[in-house]
C-alpha cells in the first residue's frame, strides 16, 4: 500500500497576466524529484469574473522544453501559438500544448466568456519532456470533454475522466512523451477507491472539492496536494465528502532540471541557447495575434 509522503500546500497567490488569479501549488523549484515528470501546477480560482469587453489574460510569451496542460473546470480560454495551434476550450475540455523546441503563445479568456462573466476555475500543469524529446516539434492538442473517456468507478464510487493514460481499458486520446496518468475524478461522499499503479511511479492527488482520507488519519482538503511514496503499487483512499480531485501519476524522468523563466532544460548551455534562439526570432510569430 502506498503511504502518504507529505502534503504540499500553495506557495501563495499571484496573477498570471490579468486573467488568471492562481495559487502556485508546486513547482520544480520546490519539489521536482518527487513530482517528476510533472514540473508545476497553478490552480486558477475558483473565482468569478464580472462581464467585460476587455481582453483578459496573458499576452505573447515563449516556452521551450516541456508541455503546458490547461484543464478547464469553469470559464473559457482562447489560445493562439506560433505553430499555428489554437482554439477555445471550456468546461471539461483540455489543452495539451507541446512547447518542445520552442513556441510563442498567448492565453486569454474567450470573448464570449469575457462578455458573459461568471465562474472561473482552471488548472495549468507543466509536464516535463524527456531529454531526448525537449527539442520535439511544437504541437497543440485540443481535447474536448466528449473525447475524454469517462469510466464508472467500481462500487458506485463515482467517475473518472481519463485525460491521459489508461484505466480499466479506457485509454485517453492524449499523446504523451513518457508514460503518465492524468485523471479527473469525481467521488461520492463516503466512497472508497483503490487502484494498482506501477512500482516506483510518482503519484499525487490534488483536491479541488471535498475531502479525502489516506490511511487512517491523513485528511487532504481543497487546494492541497497529497504526494504518495514511490514505493508500493496500491493506491487507496476514501472520499469523506463529495470530492473532485486530479490524480497525477507517471514514470519519473530522473534527469537534471535547469529552469529559467519559461524554459526548462537539462543544462545551463541549453538555457543560454534558448535565450539566444528567442532573441534571434527562432520561436516564430503568432499569425493570428491581434
Ligand atoms: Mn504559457
Amino acid at each position: 500500500m502506498k503511504k502518504l509522503a507529505f502534503i504540499k500546500r500553495s506557495n501563495g497567490r499571484h496573477w498570471v497576466g490579468d486573467g488568471f488569479p492562481v495559487q502556485s501549488i508546486f513547482s520544480y523549484r520546490d519539489i521536482h524529484e518527487e513530482m517528476s515528470p510533472f514540473l508545476l501546477m497553478d490552480y486558477a480560482g475558483p473565482t468569478s469574473f464580472e462581464p467585460t469587453d476587455k481582453r483578459r489574460g496573458v499576452g505573447q510569451h515563449p516556452h521551450r522544453g516541456f508541455e503546458t496542460v490547461t484543464i478547464v473546470y469553469d470559464g473559457e480560454v482562447t489560445h493562439h501559438d506560433s505553430a499555428n495551434g489554437g482554439g477555445t476550450i471550456g468546461a471539461g475540455d483540455v489543452q495539451w500544448m507541446t512547447a518542445g523546441a520552442g513556441i510563442l503563445h498567448e492565453e486569454y479568456h474567450s470573448a464570449d466568456y469575457a462578455q458573459r462573466g461568471g465562474p472561473f476555475e482552471m488548472i495549468q500543469l507543466w509536464v516535463n519532456l524527456p531529454a531526448r524529446d525537449k527539442m520535439a516539434a511544437p504541437s497543440y492538442q485540443g481535447i474536448t470533454d466528449a473525447q475524454i473517456p469517462r469510466v464508472e468507478l467500481p462500487g458506485n464510487a463515482g467517475t473518472a475522466r481519463i485525460i491521459a493514460g489508461e484505466y480499466m481499458g479506457a485509454k485517453g486520446v492524449t499523446h504523451t512523451f513518457s508514460p503518465m496518468n492524468v485523471w479527473d475524478m469525481r467521488l461520492k461522499a463516503g466512497s472508497s477507491f483503490s487502484v494498482e499503479l506501477p512500482e516506483g511511479h510518482t503519484t499525487a492527488l490534488f483536491i479541488l472539492r471535498g475531502a479525502v482520507r489516506i490511511g487512517d488519519t491523513h485528511m487532504i482538503r481543497p487546494s492541497e496536494l497529497a504526494v504518495l511514496e514511490r514505493h508500493g503499487t496500491r493506491l487507496a483512499f476514501d472520499a469523506t465528502e463529495g470530492t473532485i480531485l486530479l490524480l497525477l501519476n507517471g514514470t519519473p524522468l530522473n534527469e537534471p532540471i535547469i529552469g529559467y523563466g519559461p524554459f526548462v532544460m537539462n543544462s545551463w548551455d541549453e538555457i543560454t541557447q534558448a535565450i539566444e534562439d528567442l532573441n534571434n526570432g527562432r520561436f516564430g510569430t503568432i499569425a493570428s495575434s491581434s
